[in-house]
Protein backbone atom coordinates (compact mmCIF):
# COMPACT_ATOMS: atom_id res chain seq x y z
CA UNK A 1 0.00 0.00 0.00
CA UNK A 2 1.14 3.35 -0.79
CA UNK A 3 2.14 4.93 2.24
CA UNK A 4 1.43 8.69 0.98
CA UNK A 5 -1.84 10.66 1.04
CA UNK A 6 -3.62 12.22 -2.08
CA UNK A 7 -6.52 14.21 -2.84
CA UNK A 8 -9.53 12.30 -4.63
CA UNK A 9 -10.42 13.66 -7.65
CA UNK A 10 -13.81 15.09 -8.27
CA UNK A 11 -15.75 12.15 -9.53
CA UNK A 12 -14.28 9.37 -7.32
CA UNK A 13 -15.28 11.13 -4.36
CA UNK A 14 -18.70 11.88 -5.51
CA UNK A 15 -19.03 8.14 -6.54
CA UNK A 16 -18.50 7.28 -2.90
CA UNK A 17 -21.17 10.08 -1.91
CA UNK A 18 -23.39 8.22 -4.52
CA UNK A 19 -22.95 4.76 -2.87
CA UNK A 20 -24.74 5.88 -0.66
CA UNK A 21 -27.54 7.13 -2.59
CA UNK A 22 -27.88 6.09 -6.01
CA UNK A 23 -28.65 2.55 -5.33
CA UNK A 24 -30.45 1.67 -8.28
CA UNK A 25 -32.53 3.89 -11.12
CA UNK A 26 -35.44 4.11 -9.11
CA UNK A 27 -33.03 6.07 -6.18
CA UNK A 28 -32.29 8.52 -8.94
CA UNK A 29 -36.04 8.79 -9.78
CA UNK A 30 -36.16 9.77 -6.36
CA UNK A 31 -34.05 12.56 -6.01
CA UNK A 32 -35.01 13.93 -8.81
CA UNK A 33 -38.52 13.72 -8.15
CA UNK A 34 -37.90 15.63 -4.25
CA UNK A 35 -36.38 18.02 -6.49
CA UNK A 36 -39.30 19.08 -8.91
CA UNK A 37 -41.35 18.91 -5.68
CA UNK A 38 -38.99 21.30 -4.14
CA UNK A 39 -39.28 23.47 -6.93
CA UNK A 40 -43.14 24.05 -6.90
CA UNK A 41 -44.04 22.52 -9.76
CA UNK A 42 -47.78 21.81 -11.39
CA UNK A 43 -46.40 18.89 -13.58
CA UNK A 44 -43.52 16.55 -13.86
CA UNK A 45 -43.53 14.40 -16.99
CA UNK A 46 -41.34 11.48 -16.92
CA UNK A 47 -39.73 9.34 -19.73
CA UNK A 48 -37.60 6.15 -18.87
CA UNK A 49 -36.04 3.92 -21.28
CA UNK A 50 -34.74 0.46 -20.63
CA UNK A 51 -36.11 0.57 -16.48
CA UNK A 52 -34.19 3.66 -15.96
CA UNK A 53 -30.69 2.04 -16.94
CA UNK A 54 -30.67 3.66 -20.48
CA UNK A 55 -32.26 7.01 -19.64
CA UNK A 56 -34.40 8.95 -16.70
CA UNK A 57 -35.25 12.15 -18.48
CA UNK A 58 -37.62 13.87 -16.23
CA UNK A 59 -38.74 17.48 -16.77
CA UNK A 60 -41.10 19.94 -14.30
CA UNK A 61 -42.38 23.63 -14.75
CA UNK A 62 -41.23 24.95 -11.03
CA UNK A 63 -38.99 27.48 -10.61
CA UNK A 64 -35.90 26.86 -12.39
CA UNK A 65 -32.31 27.47 -11.80
CA UNK A 66 -30.41 30.59 -12.52
CA UNK A 67 -27.98 30.36 -15.04
CA UNK A 68 -24.88 31.05 -13.14
CA UNK A 69 -25.93 28.80 -10.70
CA UNK A 70 -25.95 25.41 -13.41
CA UNK A 71 -22.09 24.60 -11.99
CA UNK A 72 -22.62 24.64 -8.60
CA UNK A 73 -26.43 22.59 -8.70
CA UNK A 74 -24.04 19.44 -9.95
CA UNK A 75 -21.94 20.27 -7.81
CA UNK A 76 -21.13 18.65 -4.13
CA UNK A 77 -22.11 20.48 -0.79
CA UNK A 78 -23.75 23.03 -3.01
CA UNK A 79 -27.20 23.81 -2.12
CA UNK A 80 -30.18 26.56 -2.29
CA UNK A 81 -32.48 24.66 0.62
CA UNK A 82 -30.10 25.82 3.94
CA UNK A 83 -27.48 28.28 4.44
CA UNK A 84 -26.70 28.24 7.99
CA UNK A 85 -26.68 25.22 10.48
CA UNK A 86 -29.42 26.46 12.49
CA UNK A 87 -31.36 26.04 9.12
CA UNK A 88 -30.46 22.08 9.49
CA UNK A 89 -32.61 22.54 12.73
CA UNK A 90 -36.08 23.31 10.66
CA UNK A 91 -35.90 21.52 7.92
CA UNK A 92 -39.14 22.18 5.25
CA UNK A 93 -38.18 21.06 1.92
CA UNK A 94 -37.50 17.05 0.67
CA UNK A 95 -33.75 17.93 -0.03
CA UNK A 96 -30.74 19.67 1.91
CA UNK A 97 -27.96 17.64 1.12
CA UNK A 98 -27.05 19.32 -1.78
CA UNK A 99 -25.40 16.44 -2.99
CA UNK A 100 -27.47 14.33 -5.00
CA UNK A 101 -27.02 16.07 -8.48
CA UNK A 102 -23.56 15.38 -7.97
CA UNK A 103 -23.65 12.00 -6.90
CA UNK A 104 -25.80 11.35 -9.69
CA UNK A 105 -23.76 12.64 -12.47
CA UNK A 106 -20.75 10.77 -11.07
CA UNK A 107 -22.33 7.74 -12.06
CA UNK A 108 -23.65 8.62 -15.10
CA UNK A 109 -24.02 10.61 -18.11
CA UNK A 110 -26.02 13.57 -17.15
CA UNK A 111 -27.27 17.02 -18.29
CA UNK A 112 -28.84 19.55 -16.68
CA UNK A 113 -31.44 22.05 -18.58
CA UNK A 114 -33.10 24.85 -16.85
CA UNK A 115 -34.75 28.29 -17.18
CA UNK A 116 -35.94 30.16 -14.94
CA UNK A 117 -38.22 32.75 -17.29
CA UNK A 118 -41.33 32.12 -19.61
CA UNK A 119 -38.80 32.87 -22.64
CA UNK A 120 -37.86 29.64 -24.00
CA UNK A 121 -34.77 30.68 -25.65
CA UNK A 122 -33.47 32.00 -22.06
CA UNK A 123 -32.76 28.30 -20.94
CA UNK A 124 -29.26 26.98 -20.82
CA UNK A 125 -28.03 23.47 -20.53
CA UNK A 126 -25.04 21.96 -18.97
CA UNK A 127 -22.75 18.83 -18.91
CA UNK A 128 -20.27 17.37 -17.12
CA UNK A 129 -17.06 14.88 -17.91
CA UNK A 130 -13.87 13.79 -17.27
CA UNK A 131 -12.64 12.95 -13.78
CA UNK A 132 -12.76 16.25 -12.84
CA UNK A 133 -16.09 16.83 -14.48
CA UNK A 134 -15.39 19.82 -15.83
CA UNK A 135 -18.58 21.58 -16.85
CA UNK A 136 -19.65 22.55 -20.45
CA UNK A 137 -22.52 25.36 -20.87
CA UNK A 138 -24.51 25.82 -23.67
CA UNK A 139 -27.98 28.01 -24.40
CA UNK A 140 -30.69 25.25 -24.71
CA UNK A 141 -33.95 26.42 -25.69
CA UNK A 142 -36.29 25.49 -22.63
CA UNK A 143 -39.57 26.44 -21.37
CA UNK A 144 -39.69 27.56 -17.78
CA UNK A 145 -38.50 24.74 -15.39
CA UNK A 146 -36.14 22.47 -15.14
CA UNK A 147 -34.94 18.93 -17.06
CA UNK A 148 -32.60 16.28 -15.56
CA UNK A 149 -31.58 13.56 -18.04
CA UNK A 150 -29.54 10.64 -16.83
CA UNK A 151 -28.15 8.28 -19.12
CA UNK A 152 -26.18 5.46 -18.72
CA UNK A 153 -26.34 4.73 -15.25
CA UNK A 154 -23.60 3.12 -13.66
CA UNK A 155 -21.87 2.96 -17.14
CA UNK A 156 -18.60 3.87 -15.16
CA UNK A 157 -19.23 1.65 -12.04
CA UNK A 158 -19.60 -2.19 -12.88
CA UNK A 159 -19.83 -3.19 -9.56
CA UNK A 160 -23.22 -1.69 -9.41
CA UNK A 161 -24.75 -2.52 -12.50
CA UNK A 162 -24.28 -6.09 -11.53
CA UNK A 163 -26.72 -5.77 -8.74
CA UNK A 164 -29.12 -4.48 -11.28
CA UNK A 165 -31.92 -6.49 -11.42
CA UNK A 166 -34.27 -7.25 -14.89
CA UNK A 167 -35.58 -4.28 -16.54
CA UNK A 168 -38.97 -4.77 -15.12
CA UNK A 169 -38.03 -5.27 -11.76
CA UNK A 170 -36.25 -1.88 -11.45
CA UNK A 171 -39.50 -0.27 -13.35
CA UNK A 172 -41.69 -1.55 -10.52
CA UNK A 173 -39.36 0.02 -8.22
CA UNK A 174 -39.40 3.29 -10.05
CA UNK A 175 -43.16 2.92 -10.56
CA UNK A 176 -43.26 2.59 -6.48
CA UNK A 177 -41.72 5.95 -5.96
CA UNK A 178 -43.64 7.81 -8.21
CA UNK A 179 -46.02 6.11 -6.17
CA UNK A 180 -45.28 7.59 -3.37
CA UNK A 181 -44.90 10.99 -4.23
CA UNK A 182 -47.80 11.10 -6.06
CA UNK A 183 -50.04 10.31 -2.58
CA UNK A 184 -48.41 13.08 -0.51
CA UNK A 185 -48.08 15.26 -3.96
CA UNK A 186 -51.77 15.10 -4.77
CA UNK A 187 -51.65 19.11 -6.47
CA UNK A 188 -48.88 17.54 -9.03
CA UNK A 189 -49.71 15.72 -12.00
CA UNK A 190 -47.18 13.64 -12.83
CA UNK A 191 -46.64 11.54 -16.57
CA UNK A 192 -44.42 8.28 -16.87
CA UNK A 193 -43.38 6.71 -20.21
CA UNK A 194 -41.69 3.86 -20.42
CA UNK A 195 -39.83 2.91 -24.36
CA UNK A 196 -41.89 5.29 -25.58
CA UNK A 197 -44.47 4.23 -24.68
CA UNK A 198 -47.31 5.88 -22.06
CA UNK A 199 -47.28 4.15 -18.90
CA UNK A 200 -49.19 6.21 -15.87
CA UNK A 201 -50.93 9.63 -15.54
CA UNK A 202 -51.28 10.77 -12.23
CA UNK A 203 -53.88 13.73 -12.86
CA UNK A 204 -53.55 16.62 -10.90
CA UNK A 205 -56.07 17.05 -8.21
CA UNK A 206 -58.14 20.15 -7.65
CA UNK A 207 -60.76 19.16 -4.91
CA UNK A 208 -60.85 16.38 -1.87
CA UNK A 209 -62.51 13.90 -4.73
CA UNK A 210 -59.96 13.88 -7.01
CA UNK A 211 -57.48 13.40 -4.12
CA UNK A 212 -59.43 10.47 -3.30
CA UNK A 213 -59.06 9.75 -6.56
CA UNK A 214 -55.42 9.32 -6.34
CA UNK A 215 -55.72 7.26 -3.07
CA UNK A 216 -57.78 5.11 -5.46
CA UNK A 217 -55.40 4.87 -7.90
CA UNK A 218 -52.77 3.77 -5.65
CA UNK A 219 -54.77 1.26 -3.91
CA UNK A 220 -58.04 0.69 -5.59
CA UNK A 221 -61.12 1.57 -5.39
CA UNK A 222 -61.80 -1.45 -2.88
CA UNK A 223 -59.57 0.34 -0.42
CA UNK A 224 -61.42 3.59 -0.08
CA UNK A 225 -64.94 1.73 0.12
CA UNK A 226 -63.16 -0.12 2.92
CA UNK A 227 -61.35 2.71 4.72
CA UNK A 228 -61.86 5.25 6.94
CA UNK A 229 -60.67 8.95 6.88
CA UNK A 230 -59.38 9.97 9.75
CA UNK A 231 -57.94 13.95 10.92
CA UNK A 232 -57.24 14.76 14.24
CA UNK A 233 -54.60 17.20 15.88
CA UNK A 234 -54.10 21.03 14.55
CA UNK A 235 -52.03 21.91 11.61
CA UNK A 236 -49.38 23.88 12.21
CA UNK A 237 -51.22 26.78 10.12
CA UNK A 238 -53.26 27.29 12.85
CA UNK A 239 -50.39 27.72 14.68
CA UNK A 240 -49.94 29.05 18.74
CA UNK A 241 -46.66 28.24 18.94
CA UNK A 242 -47.11 24.98 21.31
CA UNK A 243 -45.41 22.38 19.38
CA UNK A 244 -47.64 19.74 21.49
CA UNK A 245 -50.68 20.88 20.39
CA UNK A 246 -49.43 21.33 16.50
CA UNK A 247 -49.34 17.88 15.22
CA UNK A 248 -51.94 16.95 12.88
CA UNK A 249 -52.69 13.69 11.28
CA UNK A 250 -55.15 13.19 8.88
CA UNK A 251 -55.47 10.11 6.09
CA UNK A 252 -56.85 7.30 5.14
CA UNK A 253 -56.65 4.14 7.61
CA UNK A 254 -58.49 0.42 6.33
CA UNK A 255 -61.06 -1.06 8.69
CA UNK A 256 -59.97 -4.59 10.10
CA UNK A 257 -61.71 -6.69 7.97
CA UNK A 258 -59.55 -4.98 4.67
CA UNK A 259 -55.92 -5.74 6.69
CA UNK A 260 -53.47 -8.06 4.59
CA UNK A 261 -51.15 -10.56 5.33
CA UNK A 262 -48.28 -8.40 4.34
CA UNK A 263 -47.25 -4.80 5.20
CA UNK A 264 -46.91 -3.75 1.70
CA UNK A 265 -49.85 -1.63 1.34
CA UNK A 266 -48.24 1.01 4.46
CA UNK A 267 -47.39 4.46 3.98
CA UNK A 268 -46.65 7.03 6.12
CA UNK A 269 -45.13 10.40 5.37
CA UNK A 270 -43.58 12.89 7.70
CA UNK A 271 -43.96 16.96 6.72
CA UNK A 272 -44.45 15.45 3.27
CA UNK A 273 -41.83 13.12 2.90
CA UNK A 274 -42.09 9.06 3.39
CA UNK A 275 -40.74 7.31 6.06
CA UNK A 276 -40.00 4.27 7.91
CA UNK A 277 -40.18 4.46 11.83
CA UNK A 278 -39.92 1.41 14.33
CA UNK A 279 -42.46 3.98 16.54
CA UNK A 280 -44.79 5.00 13.98
CA UNK A 281 -44.59 1.16 13.21
CA UNK A 282 -45.35 0.48 17.33
CA UNK A 283 -48.03 3.06 17.64
CA UNK A 284 -50.40 2.33 14.77
CA UNK A 285 -49.87 -1.59 15.21
CA UNK A 286 -51.33 -0.82 19.40
CA UNK A 287 -53.81 1.08 17.99
CA UNK A 288 -55.30 -1.44 15.58
CA UNK A 289 -54.00 -4.53 18.12
CA UNK A 290 -57.68 -5.04 19.40
CA UNK A 291 -59.96 -5.52 16.25
CA UNK A 292 -57.02 -6.78 13.83
CA UNK A 293 -56.51 -10.82 14.01
CA UNK A 294 -52.72 -11.83 15.35
CA UNK A 295 -50.46 -11.63 11.94
CA UNK A 296 -52.59 -9.22 9.60
CA UNK A 297 -50.98 -6.22 8.70
CA UNK A 298 -53.36 -2.96 8.60
CA UNK A 299 -53.73 -0.83 4.87
CA UNK A 300 -52.98 3.05 5.53
CA UNK A 301 -52.43 6.17 4.00
CA UNK A 302 -51.26 8.48 6.61
CA UNK A 303 -49.84 12.38 6.66
CA UNK A 304 -48.60 13.15 9.59
CA UNK A 305 -47.17 16.85 10.38
CA UNK A 306 -45.11 18.90 12.95
CA UNK A 307 -43.22 21.76 13.53
CA UNK A 308 -40.00 20.81 11.40
CA UNK A 309 -37.41 21.79 14.11
CA UNK A 310 -39.72 19.13 16.12
CA UNK A 311 -38.15 16.22 13.71
CA UNK A 312 -34.73 16.10 12.61
CA UNK A 313 -34.84 14.62 8.77
CA UNK A 314 -30.63 14.41 9.02
CA UNK A 315 -30.34 10.75 10.03
CA UNK A 316 -30.36 8.98 6.68
CA UNK A 317 -28.56 9.60 3.28
CA UNK A 318 -31.43 8.90 1.64
CA UNK A 319 -33.71 10.64 4.33
CA UNK A 320 -36.26 8.02 4.71
CA UNK A 321 -35.53 7.95 8.55
CA UNK A 322 -36.37 10.42 11.03
CA UNK A 323 -35.67 11.25 14.38
CA UNK A 324 -38.50 13.07 16.16
CA UNK A 325 -37.77 15.40 19.46
CA UNK A 326 -40.55 14.05 21.91
CA UNK A 327 -41.11 10.53 20.25
CA UNK A 328 -43.71 9.77 23.35
CA UNK A 329 -45.55 12.58 22.68
CA UNK A 330 -45.58 11.58 18.88
CA UNK A 331 -46.55 7.95 19.65
CA UNK A 332 -49.22 8.78 21.87
CA UNK A 333 -50.79 11.14 19.17
CA UNK A 334 -50.52 9.20 16.96
CA UNK A 335 -52.12 5.78 18.62
CA UNK A 336 -55.10 8.00 20.29
CA UNK A 337 -55.98 9.48 16.63
CA UNK A 338 -56.41 5.89 15.10
CA UNK A 339 -57.95 4.35 18.09
CA UNK A 340 -60.57 6.66 18.34
CA UNK A 341 -60.81 6.38 14.23
CA UNK A 342 -61.31 2.73 14.96
CA UNK A 343 -63.58 3.38 17.58
CA UNK A 344 -66.01 5.30 16.35
CA UNK A 345 -66.82 3.22 13.64
CA UNK A 346 -70.49 1.87 13.33
CA UNK A 347 -73.09 0.73 11.08
CA UNK A 348 -73.75 2.91 8.55
CA UNK A 349 -77.01 4.18 10.55
CA UNK A 350 -76.72 2.99 13.38
CA UNK A 351 -80.80 3.90 14.66
CA UNK A 352 -81.59 2.26 11.18
CA UNK A 353 -83.37 -0.93 11.83
CA UNK A 354 -83.30 -2.28 8.31
CA UNK A 355 -79.35 -1.67 8.38
CA UNK A 356 -79.35 -3.42 12.08
CA UNK A 357 -81.32 -6.24 10.43
CA UNK A 358 -78.97 -6.50 7.20
CA UNK A 359 -76.30 -6.97 9.80
CA UNK A 360 -77.86 -9.67 11.56
CA UNK A 361 -78.37 -11.83 8.81
CA UNK A 362 -74.97 -11.38 7.27
CA UNK A 363 -73.92 -12.30 11.22
CA UNK A 364 -76.14 -15.24 10.82
CA UNK A 365 -75.33 -16.05 7.06
CA UNK A 366 -71.16 -16.27 8.16
CA UNK A 367 -72.23 -18.33 10.88
CA UNK A 368 -74.02 -20.86 8.82
CA UNK A 369 -70.86 -21.01 6.62
CA UNK A 370 -68.40 -20.89 8.97
CA UNK A 371 -70.49 -24.17 11.04
CA UNK A 372 -70.91 -26.02 7.49
CA UNK A 373 -67.02 -25.96 7.26
CA UNK A 374 -66.90 -27.33 11.12
CA UNK A 375 -69.68 -29.99 10.47
CA UNK A 376 -67.58 -31.40 7.18
CA UNK A 377 -64.92 -31.96 8.83
CA UNK A 378 -63.34 -31.26 11.48
CA UNK A 379 -59.52 -30.60 10.38
CA UNK A 380 -59.29 -27.10 8.78
CA UNK A 381 -60.32 -26.75 5.50
CA UNK A 382 -58.94 -23.72 3.43
CA UNK A 383 -62.41 -22.71 3.38
CA UNK A 384 -62.57 -22.83 7.25
CA UNK A 385 -59.58 -20.98 7.79
CA UNK A 386 -60.75 -18.36 5.80
CA UNK A 387 -63.98 -18.05 7.54
CA UNK A 388 -61.97 -18.54 11.09
CA UNK A 389 -59.78 -15.15 9.60
CA UNK A 390 -62.76 -13.19 8.89
CA UNK A 391 -64.76 -13.52 12.29
CA UNK A 392 -61.81 -13.00 13.96
CA UNK A 393 -60.82 -9.84 12.09
CA UNK A 394 -63.86 -8.16 11.95
CA UNK A 395 -64.56 -9.18 16.19
CA UNK A 396 -65.55 -5.68 17.38
CA UNK A 397 -63.66 -5.50 19.93
CA UNK A 398 -63.37 -1.47 21.69
CA UNK A 399 -63.59 -0.61 18.51
CA UNK A 400 -66.65 -1.53 16.98
CA UNK A 401 -69.53 -0.61 20.04
CA UNK A 402 -72.71 -0.84 17.35
CA UNK A 403 -71.77 -4.15 15.51
CA UNK A 404 -72.38 -7.62 15.81
CA UNK A 405 -70.47 -10.57 14.65
CA UNK A 406 -71.20 -13.99 14.70
CA UNK A 407 -69.07 -16.09 16.76
CA UNK A 408 -69.10 -19.61 15.35
CA UNK A 409 -67.98 -22.97 15.34
CA UNK A 410 -64.55 -23.28 13.57
CA UNK A 411 -63.36 -20.21 15.72
CA UNK A 412 -64.94 -21.52 19.02
CA UNK A 413 -65.20 -25.08 19.15
CA UNK A 414 -68.31 -26.40 20.90
CA UNK A 415 -69.22 -30.21 21.34
CA UNK A 416 -70.89 -31.78 18.44
CA UNK A 417 -74.27 -31.64 20.46
CA UNK A 418 -74.71 -28.09 20.44
CA UNK A 419 -74.48 -27.82 16.18
CA UNK A 420 -76.78 -25.37 14.93
CA UNK A 421 -79.64 -26.04 12.58
CA UNK A 422 -79.20 -23.76 9.41
CA UNK A 423 -81.93 -22.91 10.04
CA UNK A 424 -81.51 -20.91 13.34
CA UNK A 425 -80.17 -17.56 13.25
CA UNK A 426 -78.25 -16.91 16.48
CA UNK A 427 -75.47 -19.04 16.82
CA UNK A 428 -74.52 -21.07 20.54
CA UNK A 429 -72.15 -18.71 21.45
CA UNK A 430 -73.91 -15.62 19.52
CA UNK A 431 -72.75 -12.37 18.88
CA UNK A 432 -69.22 -10.80 19.38
CA UNK A 433 -70.21 -7.76 21.43
CA UNK A 434 -66.62 -6.58 22.54
CA UNK A 435 -62.41 -8.21 23.48
CA UNK A 436 -61.56 -8.06 26.30
CA UNK A 437 -58.32 -7.58 27.35
CA UNK A 438 -57.43 -8.43 23.69
CA UNK A 439 -58.30 -12.14 25.53
CA UNK A 440 -61.72 -12.73 25.85
CA UNK A 441 -65.01 -12.15 23.92
CA UNK A 442 -67.89 -11.47 25.75
CA UNK A 443 -70.92 -12.08 23.59
CA UNK A 444 -74.33 -12.55 23.48
CA UNK A 445 -76.87 -15.08 22.70
CA UNK A 446 -80.77 -16.02 23.37
CA UNK A 447 -79.94 -16.84 26.59
CA UNK A 448 -77.78 -14.26 28.18
CA UNK A 449 -74.26 -13.10 28.23
CA UNK A 450 -70.98 -15.64 27.17
CA UNK A 451 -67.14 -15.01 28.15
CA UNK A 452 -64.88 -17.20 25.61
CA UNK A 453 -61.41 -17.55 26.14
CA UNK A 454 -60.28 -16.98 22.81
CA UNK A 455 -57.03 -18.75 22.73
CA UNK A 456 -58.27 -21.33 24.35
CA UNK A 457 -61.15 -21.93 22.16
CA UNK A 458 -58.52 -21.64 19.09
CA UNK A 459 -56.23 -23.98 20.48
CA UNK A 460 -59.01 -26.55 20.98
P1 LIG B 1 -30.56 19.44 -2.63
O1 LIG B 1 -31.86 19.08 -3.23
O2 LIG B 1 -30.26 18.68 -1.41
O3 LIG B 1 -30.37 20.90 -2.46
P2 LIG B 1 -29.48 18.49 -5.14
O4 LIG B 1 -28.13 18.02 -5.52
O5 LIG B 1 -30.60 17.56 -5.31
O6 LIG B 1 -29.40 18.98 -3.64
O7 LIG B 1 -29.79 19.80 -5.96
C1 LIG B 1 -28.89 20.91 -5.87
C2 LIG B 1 -29.60 22.22 -6.12
O8 LIG B 1 -30.00 22.30 -7.47
C3 LIG B 1 -30.87 22.40 -5.33
O9 LIG B 1 -30.60 22.96 -4.07
C4 LIG B 1 -31.68 23.35 -6.20
O10 LIG B 1 -31.33 24.69 -5.96
C5 LIG B 1 -31.22 23.00 -7.59
N1 LIG B 1 -32.19 22.11 -8.28
C6 LIG B 1 -32.04 20.80 -8.51
N2 LIG B 1 -33.09 20.31 -9.19
C7 LIG B 1 -33.93 21.34 -9.39
C8 LIG B 1 -35.19 21.48 -10.04
N3 LIG B 1 -35.82 20.44 -10.60
N4 LIG B 1 -35.76 22.72 -10.08
C9 LIG B 1 -35.13 23.77 -9.50
N5 LIG B 1 -33.96 23.69 -8.88
C10 LIG B 1 -33.34 22.49 -8.82
MG1 LIG C 1 -32.29 17.19 -4.01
Amino acid sequence: MNSRIQQLNTRLSNQIAAGEVVERPASVVKELLENCIDANCGKIDIELEAGGTKLIRIRDDGSGIHDEDLTLALSRHATSKIAESQDLEAITTLGFRGEALASIASVSRLSLTSNRSDIAEDGWRITLSGTTMQAELEPSPHPRGTTVEVRDLFFNTPARRKFLRAERTELQRIEDVVRKVSLSHPFVGINIQHNGKPLRQYLAAKSDTEIARRVAAVFGQSFLDNAIYLQDGTPESAGNGDGERLMHLHGWIGLPTYSRSQADQQYFYVNGRIIRDKLISHAIKQAYSDVLFHGRQPVFALFFSLPPHHVDVNVHPTKSEVRFRESRQVHDFLFRAIFHALAEVRPESGDDLQGFAEQAAQGAQLAQAGQTGRLEQNVPSPLQSSMTFRTAASLPGRGYPGEQTAIYGSLIAESSDTAVSAQETVPPLGYALAQLHGIYILAQNANGLVIVDMHAAHER
